[in-house]
């Protein structure tokens, strides 16, 4: 058996059948057998390649003759020379005929002589798809770089259209639009309220911010440096969870960025909203420290009682104990009192001979350092849990997890710049919140160009992507 696939084109206007000259496949299965029941992967891809060359050859063909007169006096341009175009498309790499004219006499001045007209290269001026630019930074926001690659080969006709350092490029391009969009949505945000005109969000259950440190392959820093990233999601009542994360570094203001998060998911300036943070003084909006973060310290603290031999095994319990005690005035929201026991506590191990340089030593004063320096958000944890309240930032750990952690981490042995780090976190959490689809990519590019042209090229938030010989490890 034999199946022969034909182009024929039907035109627009008639129904007259053009009789196209390429057979695009023959696909053979000379026995009677089900062994290679229907396509094959390979007869797919070159099928497929088969008609987007076809396709798009005879689009461009008719397309062209709009453009071989003068936009202005009609009068017909004369030709130069032609040149080919390369297209890069979602089933392959596509080489069109591209002819260059020259412009009208009508347009000639002294100061602006003949020029050459491109009108192909004009209208396709990026030569890729939205949906070659989509499916790459998709599977690049799940996968390292190499393997988004290696998989969109295997499945499309892409074996030469596609390779990791395009991708890397194409994250790079993208993480900065939508960062740019983000900070165009920031310089809009209004001024904030008077405390008295704040009410209770009825739309936000809880918001909830965390961080994560990644390794740095950027070698113009300090080797040890890594970068900082943050992560953090908001439930929803009456919708599902929506994530928003940042490097640390590449912004100047995590509030704003906040800010611009909630008020894009519909609360407005004047809402107030419960953060659940470990640094709760960097945010604004009604937060709270997180007692996830609490509990940890005060953890940290009681274990080093057992490794510490300046304390013989009969105290060990009654130091542990007033840990504890403090512990649990800090959950009834009595941080001075906590303070106070800790502080004293501190004070009688002070005595013993070697005491300020083991752990114990370092972890209480640890613990009071993060209390006073949070004390302002320091709550009545036991009352919210009681009221069913958020008081615990987990959902956020599972928020860097998501955003961070699958993707970007440590265990991989993946090495981070901080501008790459940003540019996927903006990607990915585009990704997972459903907000990135092929449309959206053209949406970005329209809004910086009109707003560049507002507000000049640099308001458009483009910035020089990163020396890529220097980051080679980067995924
Ligand atoms: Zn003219």
């Amino acid at each position: 058996m034999r199946l022969i696939i034909e182009a024929r084109l039907v035109d627009g206007d008639s129904d007259t059948v053009e009789e196209g000259d390429g057979v695009l496949a023959v696909i053979e299965r000379p026995d009677c057998s089900l062994a290679e029941l229907g396509l094959t992967l390979a007869e797919g891809r070159s099928l497929l390649a088969k008609v987007q060359a076809e396709l798009i050859s005879k689009q461009v063909q008719w397309w062209l003759p709009s453009q071989t007169c003068c936009q202005k006096c009609g009068a017909a341009l004369s030709h130069k020379d032609s040149r080919s175009t390369v297209l890069r498309t979602v089933y392959g790499k596509v080489t069109v005929k591209s002819p260059r004219l020259w412009s009208c006499a009508c347009q000639e001045t002294a100061q602006t002589p003949q020029r050459v007209v491109h009108p192909l290269s004009r209208a396709l001026i990026r030569r890729i798809t939205p949906e070659l630019v989509y499916l790459e930074a998709k599977w690049a926001a799940h996968l390292p770089y190499r393997h988004a690659a290696a998989m969109l080969k295997e499945v499309l006709p892409l074996d030469k259209g596609i390779s990791s350092s395009g991708i890397w490029d194409r994250i790079l391009d993208l993480g900065n639009q939508l960062d740019a969009d983000i900070e165009r949505d920031i310089a809009q945000l209004p001024g904030c309220v008077a405390d008295d005109q704040v009410r209770e969000s009825s739309h936000v259950a809880s918001v909830s911010v965390d961080s994560a440190w990644l390794r740095n392959c950027d070698f113009r820093t300090d080797a040890s440096c890594h970068v900082n990233i943050v992560a953090g999601r908001a439930t929803f009542k009456d919708g599902p969870p929506k994530l928003y994360a940042y490097v640390h570094k590449e912004v100047t203001s995590a509030a704003a960025r906040l800010d611009q998060f909630l008020s894009r998911n519909g609360v407005a300036i004047d809402e107030r909203v419960t953060v659940i943070s470990d640094e709760g003084s960097k945010l604004a909006r009604g937060r709270i420290l997180d007692w996830f973060h609490i509990a940890m310290k005060f953890r940290a603290a009681q274990r080093s009682v057992f490794g510490s031999n300046v304390i013989d095994s009969m105290e060990r319990e009654s130091v542990e104990d007033e840990i504890n005690h403090a512990k649990w005035l800090v959950w009834h929201g009595k941080g001075s009192k906590a303070l106070e026991r800790i502080k004293a506590l501190d004070s009688r191990l002070l005595s013993r001979e070697g005491y300020e340089f083991k752990t114990l030593w370092w972890n209480l004063n640890n613990v009071s350092s993060y209390l006073r320096s949070n004390a302002r958000t320091l709550v009545n944890c036991g009352a919210r849990h009681r009221k069913g309240l958020p008081i615990s930032s987990s959902i956020a750990e599972s928020a860097v997890n998501h955003v961070v952690s699958y993707r970007m981490a440590k265990k991989r042995q993946m090495r981070w710049t901080d501008e790459g780090a940003h540019c996927l976190a903006q990607v990915r959490v585009a990704v997972l919140n459903g907000e990135f689809s092929p449309r959206r990519i053209s949406e970005l590019k329209t809004a910086a160009r009109s707003y560049g042209k507002s507000n000049g090229p640099v308001a458009e938030g483009w910035r020089q992507p990163a020396d890529r010989a220097k980051c080679a490890t980067m995924q």
